[in-house]
């Protein structure tokens, strides 16, 4: 297999998306088809930015690779002949999208570099977002400020150019960052802002990068990470917190501005509302269990409550008997009306009987499971005709607080 450096036509002219090649080598590797051309225009993964997606002839290219030695491998579709002559065409739409957030990157590192002498350590070009790491903390003014001087560059369209330069003249520039390689440099330019040693694809003009915003920021490893937008990711995400922030508009009759104030008063008031229905809850369990004592049974010195309601959870359950059993000398065993059955036994402190036993007894009889304290038992899944449930916990009541001879 030939492998030759091959000539990256996106150093000199990254607007170009079409062109012509031969296939220089054609092999596979994991199962995926690689072929080497003797130039193209396709950008392989490095340095933070992804590789562009396009077709060589019939044939689509599905990944970009920086070979060890020079040459670039496209994963493609279909094989293609070793000696083929094809056409390269580059999705413009990608590559564009990624020189936007590239440039964008330049202006907004040296922005940053130069208001806040904060240097940028990290850059990640994602599918939806770019990241920034900064190696200082800033706060959300120095933040804005350079936000803001980064988008006067891109307002101003300052063309960003490229150039080669030789060890020698490179020893003479100022970059934003040393450069990490040796030998001859690819050096971007923004005019009279940014220098850098960079190998990726930029647009010809800054004003190209349309706008740039940052959209969150965190402190990371001792400096912070920003999430940044640019051009028509920018747009894109408007548009998403435009569609959010409308929606919501229209359940919160406020100004966009006055939205969070709206949501926090909302929240507040909902939970000033549950604390009264918890109130009111009370209250009223309060006078269902009055109405519950009246109709006690005497059993012994114990007045004995078994009845099935209606309506009820288990913790309105629990609250009633408890409510109930707050009153001196009462048992109350509650059972739900409704499936699945559920049951509350509660005493007042001065009644000896174990509520738990009573309970285990039950389910000994008609399944389920349950447990808890003398003073308060609950449990649920008891199968059974409520009436004969609540008739034979009236009984293990009965005989439990009149224990037999
Ligand atoms: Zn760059």
């Amino acid at each position: 297999m030939v492998i030759r450096v091959t000539e990256r036509i996106y150093y000199t002219d990254p607007a170009c998306i079409e062109f012509d090649a031969t296939v220089v080598s054609a092999s596979t590797a994991g199962g995926r088809a690689i072929v080497v051309l003797d130039r193209t225009a396709f950008y392989p993964t490095s340095g933070g930015q992804p590789y562009d997606t396009g077709s060589l002839g019939a044939a689509e290219v599905t990944d970009v690779i920086d070979l060890d030695d020079g040459a670039i491998g496209h994963v493609v579709s279909a094989p293609i002949a070793e000696g083929a002559p094809v056409r390269g065409r580059v999705d413009w739409h990608r590559r564009f999208d990624h020189m936007q957030q590239h440039t964008g990157q330049h202006i907004l590192s040296a922005a940053f570099d130069r208001l806040q002498r904060a240097r940028t350590v990290g850059f990640h070009l994602g599918a939806a977002l770019s990241t920034l790491d900064l190696d200082k903390v800033l706060g959300a003014e120095a933040l804005s400020a350079a936000e803001h001087e980064a988008n006067r560059i891109v307002w101003e369209s300052r063309p960003v150019s490229i150039r080669f330069a030789t060890p020698e003249e490179a020893a003479g520039m100022t970059f934003r960052k040393e450069p990490a390689r040796s030998g001859p440099l690819r050096v971007i330019e923004v005019e009279g802002f940014d220098l850098s040693a960079c190998g990726g694809t930029h647009v010809a003009r800054a004003g190209e990068v349309g706008v740039i915003a940052l959209r969150s920021w965190e402190k990371f490893r001792g400096g912070m990470r920003l999430e940044f937008v640019c051009g028509g990711r920018a747009l894109r995400e408007f548009r998403i917190l435009r569609d959010a922030v409308v929606g919501s508009l229209r359940y919160l009759s406020v100004a966009p501005q006055d939205l969070p104030g709206a949501i926090e008063g909302a929240q507040a008031e909902n939970k000033d509302l549950r604390r009264t229905i918890r109130d009111l809850g009370e209250r009223l369990a309060g006078h269902e269990a009055s109405a519950l004592v009246q109709r006690a049974r005497q059993v012994g010195p114990a007045r004995v409550i078994v009845d099935v309601l209606d309506g009820w959870d288990q913790a309105g359950l629990k609250a009633l008997a408890s409510a109930a059993a707050s009153q001196p000398g009462v048992v109350a065993a509650l059972l739900s009306a409704a499936d699945p059955a559920l049951v509350v036994v509660a005493r007042s402190p001065d009644v000896s009987l174990d509520a738990a036993a009573a309970l285990k007894a039950l389910a000994q009889r008609f399944g389920g499971k349950g447990g808890g304290r003398p003073d308060m038992a609950q449990g649920g899944g008891l199968a059974g005709p409520r009436a004969e449930i609540a008739a034979a916990l009236g009984q293990i009541i009965e005989s439990l607080l009149r224990p037999g001879p």
